[in-house]
């Protein structure tokens, strides 16, 4: 499994949109690829590179700043969740919730947005994450002042 077969398969029939340049690596979190989105276009959720079950997701304009938390299910290689990070308009930290994310009868992976049953707390495992943002921002906004 996993092999380029699966992949054309996954880029033709999933994510067709999905460019390569559009997220680029801006930082790590211990093992985990920090990605800035380069462009505005609707998928917020870079596709997996086959390499790594999650990703942290900056601002488009803000690669200073964590906004999602992407996580991918390993066998079929397509975004299974995410975790959105909420920042009041100072750009501090209110709150976060998750979502789940399913594949519609194209196998377009999507979630419907603003629909309350796909929004949850997150779990004891998803606030670790989102505290390693967390700290991942205020360092480089500290680096940032300096
Ligand atoms: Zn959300």
């Amino acid at each position: 499994m996993g092999g380029n077969g699966s992949y054309s398969y996954f880029v033709s029939k999933t994510l067709g949109s999905y460019s390569k340049d559009r997220y680029k690596k801006v930082g790590m979190i211990g093992k985990t690829k920090v990605v800035a989105v380069t462009t505005h276009e609707r998928t917020k959720t870079p596709m997996n590179s086959f390499t790594s079950k999650m990703y942290y997701v900056t601002a488009p304009k803000n690669p200073k700043r964590i906004e999602h938390i992407a996580f991918y299910n390993q066998r079929t290689h397509g975004v299974s969740k995410t975790i959105d990070l909420i920042y009041d308009k100072n750009s501090n930290f209110v709150g976060a919730h998750t979502h789940r994310w399913q594949v519609n009868d194209n196998n377009e992976y999507y979630r419907k947005s603003h629909d309350g049953r796909n929004q949850f707390e997150p779990t004891r495992t998803d606030w670790r994450y989102i505290n390693s943002a967390l700290r991942y921002n205020n360092k480089h906004s500290k680096n940032q002042s300096i």
